[in-house]
């Protein structure tokens, strides 16, 4: 996973956050890297899919709890725990 470059620059964000995603049976296969930058409400993500493996870049905007992204490949769900959005 080859992070963009506007994450070099970590004074323009509000909040980054990694983590690696399980597939239904529990195992590591997925990662997600989500950021938002200072004055913006949207998220943006790069996502491994846990699913079916396929990476994507995308932005979301969260309006309530569990957040979840949708993969565009497959169309699952991932969850995303614990996320800080505001
Ligand atoms: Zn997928």
């Amino acid at each position: 996973m080859k992070l963009p470059d506007e994450l070099k620059n970590v004074n323009n964000l509000a909040y980054i956050t990694r983590r690696k995603l399980a597939n239904e049976n529990g195992e590591q296969m997925g990662a997600v890297v989500m950021w938002r930058k200072k004055g913006e409400e949207e998220f943006n993500y790069l996502l491994q899919c846990p699913h079916c493996g396929v990476e994507q870049q995308s932005h979301v905007f969260f309006k309530k709890r569990p957040y979840r992204l949708k993969c565009n490949n497959c169309e699952k769900s991932i969850l995303i725990e614990k996320l800080a959005a505001k």
